[in-house]
C-alpha cells in the first residue's frame, strides 16, 4: 500500500489548495473528488452564478441605456445559450485545476471517499519507530496517509416545510443554475446572499420574482443601511420582497405563508418554480469512523490551524461551519498545510478581515464588524459615511443611481474595524478595505494610500476624514 502525507477528502477550494500546497513543498499528496474538481464554487456555486449574472447585466444595460444617450431595438437573450456559456467557463476551470495538480504530482482519485477505522495513534503519541497515519477507502482501494484533510463541503439544507419533498416546482439553486429554459415566475424561500443573486439573475432576464425572508430585513447579516437601499432600489423595480414571513406549507406550485409584519396581506403565492435557498449543512458523509471527532451544530470544530480534536486530522472549508465562502476555505487550506509543514512562522486566519461580496447589482462588498455588531460587543465606533455619488467614475457610470461606503473607526485608536460598500463595482476595491482592517491601520495611516483616479476606490479615500 502507497504512504501519502496528506490524504485530502473533496478538491473544492480548500481540498486544491492544500493539494498544492502541500505538493509544492514535496510532500506525496492524495485527493479524493467524487464529482468534478472545483467543488460547489467552481461547478454549482460562485462561477455558474457569476456567468449567467454576468449575461443578465449585459442584457439588462443594453435594454436600460437610454439614460446614457444610447438605444438599442430588438435586444433579445438565449437563456440556452447562456448556459451553454457558463458551462464552457466552468469546464475551463476544472480543467485548469485538474492540470495544476498533475504539475504538482498530486493523486487524483474520482470517487466517494471513506475513512477506515480505527484510526491510529499520531505520529507524536507513537514513541519513535514506525511511522502511522489514517485509512481511506476508495472503490475497491485503501490508501494510508500521515495526515487527513476533511474538505468535504455542504450541501443546500432542505427546510422541513411540509410540501418540499419530492415536488417538481422546487429547485434549490443546483437545480436552477442546471435548468436550460428559464422559469415562467419565481418565488424564492430566503432572501439570503443565493437568494438575493437568484433574484437578480431571474429579475434582469425579465421573470417575475417574489422574496419570502423569514427576518425583519433580507440580507439579514449586512449592514441594515446598505441593505435598504438595495431593498428600495428592488421594490421600486418591481421585485416584490416580503419580509417577516415564514413558509407554513407547499402544495404544488402554491406557497401558503404567514406573516407578522405588515409587509403583506397575503396568505398564499402561485408561481411556476419556487427556489429554496434557506442555508447550508456541511457534508459528513464517510466520517463515521472518525470517532469522538468534534462536532457543534453539525460542523466540525476546529482550533486557528484548522486541526480537529483529532491528531493529524485537519477540516478546512465549509465542513467547519464559520464562514462558508470559498476565499475563507482556501485561506483555512493554506494555514493547515503551514501547521502540517511546521512552516515559521506559523500562519493564522484573521477571520476579522474576510471580505464579501453579494452580487446583486448594484453589488454590496463588506469586510469587518458593522455598525451594529460592535454595539452588541460594546466597542465604542465612530461611523463615517459617504453616498457613492461623491465618487467621479460613479456619477459618469452609474446615471441615477445611488450607493453608500461607510467606514466604522475604533473610537479610542481610529483603527478600521469595518467597512460597508453599496454600488458598483465595490467588489473590485473591497481587498483595499480589507487589506486595512488585516493590518490594523489607523485612519491616518489608510488615508495615506493613494487610489488611482478617477476610480470608485477613490470613495474609501474621500470616507476617510
Ligand atoms: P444564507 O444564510 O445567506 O441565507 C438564508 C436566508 O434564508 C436567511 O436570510 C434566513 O433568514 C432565511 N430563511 C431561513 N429559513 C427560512 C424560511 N423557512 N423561510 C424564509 N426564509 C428563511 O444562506 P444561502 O443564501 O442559502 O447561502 C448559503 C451559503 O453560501 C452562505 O453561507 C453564503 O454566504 C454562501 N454564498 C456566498 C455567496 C457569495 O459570497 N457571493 C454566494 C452564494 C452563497
Amino acid at each position: 500500500m502507497n504512504r501519502y502525507f496528506l490524504a485530502i477528502i473533496g478538491g473544492g477550494p480548500a481540498g486544491y489548495t492544500a493539494a498544492e500546497k502541500a505538493s509544492k513543498a514535496g510532500k506525496d499528496v492524495i485527493l479524493f473528488e467524487q464529482n468534478a474538481l472545483g467543488g460547489t464554487c467552481l461547478n454549482v456555486g460562485c462561477i455558474p452564478t457569476k456567468s449567467l449574472l454576468y449575461g443578465a447585466k449585459q442584457y439588462y444595460n443594453a435594454t436600460h441605456a437610454q439614460k446614457y444617450g444610447v438605444s438599442a431595438e430588438n435586444v433579445t437573450f438565449d437563456f440556452a445559450a447562456m448556459q451553454k456559456r457558463k458551462t464552457i467557463v466552468v469546464r475551463k476551470l476544472v480543467a485548469g485545476i485538474k492540470a495544476r495538480l498533475n504539475n504538482d504530482h498530486c493523486t487524483v482519485v474520482n470517487g466517494a471517499a471513506t475513512v477506515l477505522p480505527p484510526l491510529a495513534p499520531s505520529l507524536e503519541e507513537r514513541a519513535g519507530g514506525e511511522v502511522c497515519g489514517v485509512l481511506v477507502s476508495c472503490g475497491d482501494q485503501t490508501y494510508e496517509a500521515e495526515n487527513l484533510m476533511i474538505c468535504t463541503g455542504s450541501t443546500n439544507f432542505v427546510p422541513p416545510i411540509p410540501g418540499i419533498k419530492d415536488n417538481p416546482a422546487i429547485w434549490d439553486s443546483t437545480d436552477a443554475l442546471a435548468a436550460t429554459e428559464l422559469p415562467a415566475s419565481i418565488i424564492i424561500v430566503g432572501g439570503g446572499v443565493i437568494g438575493m443573486e437568484f433574484a437578480t439573475l431571474y429579475h434582469e432576464l425579465g421573470v417575475p420574482v417574489t422574496v419570502i425572508e423569514a427576518m425583519p430585513s433580507i440580507l439579514p447579516n449586512l449592514d441594515p443601511e446598505v441593505v435598504q437601499i438595495l431593498l428600495d432600489k428592488y421594490r421600486k423595480a418591481g421585485i416584490q420582497i416580503l419580509t417577516s414571513t415564514k413558509v407554513e406549507s407547499i402544495d404544488g406550485n402554491t406557497v401558503s405563508i404567514s406573516s407578522s409584519s405588515s409587509s403583506t396581506s397575503l396568505t398564499s403565492l402561485t408561481s411556476d418554480k419556487i427556489l429554496v435557498s434557506v442555508g447550508r449543512r456541511a457534508n459528513l458523509q464517510g466520517l463515521e469512523a472518525l470517532d469522538g471527532l468534534e462536532f457543534n451544530r453539525g460542523a466540525i470544530v476546529v482550533d486557528e490551524f484548522c486541526k480537529t480534536n483529532l491528531p493529524n486530522v485537519y477540516a478546512c472549508g465549509d465542513v467547519t461551519g464559520k464562514i462558508m465562502l470559498a476565499h475563507v476555505a482556501s485561506r483555512q487550506a493554506e494555514v493547515a498545510v503551514g501547521r502540517m509543514l511546521k512552516e515559521i512562522p506559523l500562519q493564522r486566519i484573521a477571520y476579522n478581515a474576510i471580505p464579501s461580496v453579494v452580487y446583486t447589482n448594484p453589488e454590496i462588498a463588506s469586510v469587518g464588524i458593522t455598525e451594529q455588531q460592535a454595539e452588541s460587543m460594546s466597542i465604542p465606533v465612530e461611523v463615517h459615511k459617504l453616498p457613492m455619488t461623491y465618487s467621479g467614475r460613479f456619477m459618469a457610470e452609474n446615471e441615477g443611481e445611488t450607493g453608500l461606503c461607510k467606514l466604522i473607526l475604533d473610537a479610542k485608536n481610529h483603527s478600521v474595524l469595518g467597512v460597508h460598500c453599496i454600488g458598483n463595482p465595490c467588489s473590485e476595491f473591497i481587498a483595499a478595505a480589507s487589506f486595512a482592517v488585516r493590518m490594523g491601520y489607523t485612519a491616518a495611516e489608510f488615508r495615506q494610500v493613494v487610489f488611482p483616479h478617477p476610480t470608485v476606490s477613490e470613495i474609501l479615500h474621500e470616507t476617510i476624514v
